[in-house]
């Protein structure tokens, strides 16, 4: 009896620590330098759906577009 519940504590254990292990990993990948720009904003193109940075994006509406070939033309 007591040997199950030590077996389950430690299979407990063993999953707390992986999962703080993985987190820290993710946590180290989300603040990498280099896409501190990209994480800060992300916007979708209305047209091709395609994601960019915000500061890359043409706005119009509030919404978004990748190429000024995708802005909506003011004369339709
Ligand atoms: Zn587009």
């Amino acid at each position: 009896m007591w040997r199950l519940i030590f077996i389950g504590l430690l299979i407990w254990l063993i999953i707390h620590f992986a999962r703080q292990y993985f987190r820290q990993q993710q946590n180290k990948t989300d603040t990498a330098p280099k896409t501190d720009e990209l994480t800060e904003a992300m916007v979708k193109c209305e047209v091709c759906e395609i994601h960019l940075p915000r500061t890359e994006a043409y706005q119009h509406n509030n919404r978004y577009y990748c190429s000024q070939a995708h802005l909506p033309k003011k004369d339709v």
